[in-house]
């Protein structure tokens, strides 16, 4: 850098305090109020134009011609005041953004949010705390620290138990993988894998999950370097839960392959069937060959909160450590999930001490949430939207919700089975419901290749969004079911508009 450089910024003292005021309105301080709140309204604005303008889930509009608007941006041709930027992103995102509060909006596993989380953002965004550190955070981390210790009483955990919250799903099923292979190499081997690395029979580690689970967990296994290789999939029963028959034989099989089974990973809630495993049979087969329990509830953990639904989930606290999804089921704005350990000694595991973050020499230790964090540094203290929501709305309310949905999907799935045209596959315990458009006109014809047509039919028209998966092979409509303002009679609406863009089709030959 050169002298002349040095010598055009602004003399330090008082002056450059008035001074900075001034001339730095965007940046967030003291001087800055006025431009805040505009910033802040002008969002505001937005969002709530967002509310009266998009009736319908998605505009329709062709990527192609999405993509063509972005040609004429230039980054270094800053647009002249905030007007201007909300119009421009207006135009942009707002406009065609997925509106997942939509009643007609039933595609992913994406809930509507509640009113006191969004307004929490408003802070976490502003004051910006770190939740890595004591320091950088205070109240912000015994906030967090409560809600974990709600959460794992709710999981029926004792007082040892423990957690943080995490980016989400995927992140908290690694930190469950990592756990289980760290665990088994310490305690029974005395080999620490932070420091010397996998040992040699890491190759014949097997992790038994459900054919069904979430892809993160093979991605995990492949981070973990494990490998893919290490996960044995279990197949699953009519409804599309592991099969704890079959677990059993699995593992007696790979011990007798001369492999080393170190942990069983159960799903609440499967994302593309909604079903949950048996978690207290399959927690008892854990213990049986002491293996590390994991359970992966991004999604079925709604479930907490309900009175009626709550056994559904019994024996979730023979886990190890436990997936929970905030922004999946308890109405919260991505991001928003936790990591959950039955003892916090084995979050012990995890720690790495790094000397300017956790000196050995401060008496907060349990403070400094970093010992608790794999893959996060600096984080997000999402922890105040679940504040925001907890102590406003209360956890019966959220609960209540969740009945709503499950009771909307139960009589949802009855009318598919009775309707003629469709062909009920599967419904969930919460809120999943799996079936194809099979009239009689078309027997015999491509029944994939027509709901294919279907699913994409409504996806270009924005006026309903459904998702799909394939079944042994076959394409099925999916009815992913999370938000109470969808009534019987918006499914009925769905299904009538499935009929007619299903009775356009024209088969080719
Ligand atoms: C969504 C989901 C995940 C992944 O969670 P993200 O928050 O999307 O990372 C993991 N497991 C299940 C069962 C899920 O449905």
């Amino acid at each position: 850098m050169s002298n002349t450089m040095y010598a055009e910024l602004p003399q330090s003292g008082p002056d450059l305090l008035t001074r900075e005021k001034e001339t730095y309105p965007d940046i967030f301080h003291e001087g800055a109020a006025a431009e805040y709140s505009k910033a802040i309204t002008g969002a505001h604005d937005l969002v709530v134009n967002f509310l009266h303008r998009n009736r319908k889930p998605f505009s329709g509009i062709p990527a192609a011609e999405l993509k063509a608007a972005f040609a004429a941006i230039d980054f270094d041709t800053p647009l002249p005041d905030y007007e201007s930027l909300l119009q421009e992103v207006q135009e942009l995102y707002v406009k065609h953004a997925t509106a997942f509060h939509l009643p007609e909006y039933i595609a992913h596993l994406n809930c509507p949010v509640v009113i006191p989380a969004i307004g929490a953002e408003v802070l976490i965004a502003a004051i910006n705390s770190s939740q890595d550190t004591w320091d950088q955070s205070a109240g912000g981390t015994l906030m967090e620290q409560k809600l974990i210790s709600w959460t794992c009483n709710e999981i029926g955990f004792g007082k040892e138990a423990d957690g943080v919250f995490t980016a989400g799903g995927s992140q908290s099923n690694l930190m469950g993988l990592l756990l289980a292979r760290d665990y088994y190499a310490t305690a029974y081997t005395q080999h620490n894998i932070k420091k010397a690395g996998l040992p040699a029979e890491a190759s014949r580690y097997r992790i038994f999950i459900s054919e069904k689970a979430h892809f993160s967990n093979h991605k995990n296994a492949a981070l973990l370097g494990l490998g893919e290789q290490s996960l044995v999939e279990i197949k699953t029963d009519e409804r599309f839960r592991m099969n704890a028959l079959l677990l059993q034989e699995a593992i007696e099989r790979e011990i007798s392959q001369g492999n080393i089974p170190i942990a069983i990973v159960a799903t609440a809630g499967t994302t593309d069937f909604g079903n949950l495993d048996p978690l207290a049979e399959i927690g008892r087969i854990a213990a049986r060959y002491k293996l590390w329990y994991h359970i992966d509830a991004a999604y079925g953990c709604g479930l907490l909160l309900t009175e009626k639904y709550r056994s559904l989930l019994n024996g979730m606290e023979l886990a190890h450590s436990v997936t929970i999804d905030y922004h999946k089921s308890f109405f919260q704005p991505i991001s928003s999930s936790a990591f959950i350990v039955r003892d916090k000694k084995y979050l012990q595991l995890l720690r790495m001490h790094v000397d300017y973050l956790n000196p050995k020499d401060e008496d907060y230790d349990d403070l400094n949430q970093i010992n608790k964090s794999v893959t996060q540094s600096t984080r997000r203290f999402d922890a105040l939207k679940l504040w925001f929501t907890l102590r406003l709305m209360g956890k019966q309310k959220l609960g209540a919700y969740t009945e709503t949905i499950i009771e909307t999907a139960e009589k949802a799935a009855e009318v598919i089975a009775l309707d003629s045209d469709l062909e009920l596959l599967s419904y969930s315990d919460i809120g999943v419901i799996l079936f194809r458009y099979a009239p009689e006109k078309y027997k015999g014809s491509d029944l994939s290749a027509l709901n294919q047509y279907i699913k994409k039919a409504l996806f270009n028209s924005g006026e309903v969004l459904v998702a799909s998966t394939r079944v042994n092979g076959d394409f099925y409509l999916k009815f992913t079911m999370l938000n109470p303002l969808t009534t019987l009679d918006h499914i009925r609406h769905i299904l009538q508009l499935i009929k007619q863009h299903g009775a356009a089709y024209h088969p080719k030959n």
